[in-house]
């Protein structure tokens, strides 16, 4: 039998288990949802154990499904929701606190009371500060949970976003490390000299002892007994990251934009930290063998979501694939401009306090029309990014897209209308868990190279750019409209 690979997928509102061949197709998985917890407002947290157990479970079910033995098993990959941050005990493994997820906003006002550093954190992180990364959510359980900071001085307490979390787990407490992208996240990593920084874990108050050792994303970080026998972790990315590697976008100016929930776009910018004058995050797209390839990031906060919006608020339709018909029906003369800045908006703008807003309704405009404003939003949202990359002189070759959303033609052709960019769907949407499988196999030996992981990736559908008339500009103001200041 050829050897599986198995990813971890831990995601923000469930955990996944996919097992991969060798050529990289997918075999089958298994998912379990998780509860998500409001303490209060804009607090937003996850219960560690629950995730563990998630992780725990679908993994064994799937092994025990498809009759897998260890020796089956080439390597395990791990791909996480980023920057969601954990503390744990170092002898017990009794984590102190939930783990605060990374769209928790309790940390606003110390970030507020950062912005003098503002320069200084972006020139060595690539980021901006805001409660998304996890340096504030660190110094918040310090500080808050009692003893914590104590504990920590003395060196008996130990900090990880999820997939370190999950590997110290998984190799009952042998290995605290991570990978170099989710490292990236925690706005304590310098991206440029690839070590944790010195000067900003005092900025944070933060003892260098709770942080793990940062290995490439293709790595040998330990085995786990936990599943029958002796299997090896040989891969680890953040989410994103893993999606990239998943679409081979190893070439400066190859770009992939996730459409699920949220909508994250990432180019490929090689070597070289490519600093952003536009809002978007510097970051690591993976590091390989010591060789660290940095990668520029935009997010926008709602593009699925608004999808289900329309379906669950609205009532508007049952099922999210009925937006495709209904925009066809939409009348083709109609100035509606949705800005569904229902959270807030992501970038280039970074405005929380924005709200959505539905311009140029008229007797005549229905559930069509508004539909299909909803649906070019994102098309423009993700304009505005692409313009944003452009002003900051990233390279631009192709456009890969995957995600929920992309099962939509309309929203796909229109995607290459608006940025005359020829669009590419791969045959494989599950890009994030197949970036963590092809990791751990570059590991395990299974792929001998990024070369040899491309010869996988093949196209479902390129969607060409047509000439069409946008309301673009038109967007541009009605953004200007819901801005906050
Ligand atoms: P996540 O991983 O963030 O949970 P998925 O990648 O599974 O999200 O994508 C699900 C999202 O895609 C949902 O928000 C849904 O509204 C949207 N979606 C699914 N099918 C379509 C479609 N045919 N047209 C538009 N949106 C869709």
């Amino acid at each position: 039998m050829s050897k599986k690979i198995i990813s971890i997928d831990q995601g923000t509102t469930s955990s996944r288990a996919v097992v991969f061949d060798e050529e990289g197709k997918l075999i089958d998985f298994e998912q379990k949802e998780f509860s998500q917890i409001f303490p209060n407002d804009g607090w937003v947290e996850h219960n560690p154990e629950e995730i563990w157990s998630s992780v725990v479970l679908v993994t064994k079910t799937l092994i025990k499904r498809l009759n897998l033995l260890p020796e089956d098993i080439a390597s395990i990959g791990i791909t996480n929701q980023r920057e969601t941050t954990i503390i744990w005990d170092k002898d017990t493994g009794e984590v102190i606190y939930n783990a605060i997820v990374w769209q928790d906003r309790r940390t606003s006002s110390f970030c507020d009371s950062l912005r003098s550093e503002e320069d200084r954190i972006k020139k060595k992180t690539g980021l901006i500060i805001d409660p998304y990364f996890s340096a504030t959510k660190i110094h918040w359980l310090l500080d808050n949970i009692e003893g914590a900071r104590k504990r920590a001085e003395n060196g008996g307490l130990l900090f990880g976003t999820i997939d370190s979390f999950l590997m110290w787990r998984l190799t009952e407490g042998r290995e605290h490390r991570t990978d170099a992208s989710n490292a990236a996240r925690t706005m304590l990593y310098n991206i440029n000299s690839n070590e944790w920084d010195e000067e900003l874990l005092s900025l944070f108050n933060i003892p260098s002892s709770l942080l793990p050792e940062v290995c490439d994303n293709a790595f040998d970080f330990g085995h786990t007994n936990l599943f029958g026998g002796k299997i090896s972790i040989g891969g680890s990315a953040g989410d994103q990251q893993s999606a990239l590697i998943g679409q081979c976008c190893f070439e400066p100016g190859e770009v992939k934009s996730t459409y699920g929930t949220g909508c994250f776009m990432i180019v490929n910018t090689g070597e070289e930290v490519l600093q952003s004058n536009n809002k978007l995050l510097s970051t690591i797209g993976y590091r390989l063998k010591g060789k660290t390839t940095y990668a520029l990031e935009g997010s926008i906060f709602v593009a699925g979501s608004a999808i289900q919006w329309l379906r669950d608020g609205l009532n508007f339709f049952e099922h999210a694939s009925e937006s495709e018909s209904l925009v066809k029906q939409a009348n083709k003369d109609s100035q509606v401009i949705a800005v569904p800045a229902l959270t807030g908006l992501g970038a280039p703008h970074w405005d929380a306090e924005a709200r959505g807003a539905i311009f140029g309704l008229t007797r005549d405009t229905g559930v069509p029309e508004i539909t299909k404003a909803v649906i070019e939003s994102i098309v423009f949202q993700t304009k505005d990014l692409l313009e944003a990359m452009k002003k900051d002189k990233a390279l631009f070759k192709s456009l890969k897209v995957d995600g929920g959303m992309v099962a939509n033609d309309w929203f796909n052709q229109e995607l290459a209308n608006v940025l005359q960019l020829s669009v590419f769907r791969p045959k494989i949407i599950e890009t994030t868990a197949l970036g963590s499988a092809y990791l751990a196999g570059l590991s395990a030996g299974v792929f001998e190279s990024l070369e040899d992981l491309k010869s996988n990736w093949s196209v479902d559908k390129q969607f060409n750019p047509l000439e069409s008339s946008s309301k673009y500009t038109e967007w541009q103001e009605a953004v200007k409209k819901v801005l906050s200041d």
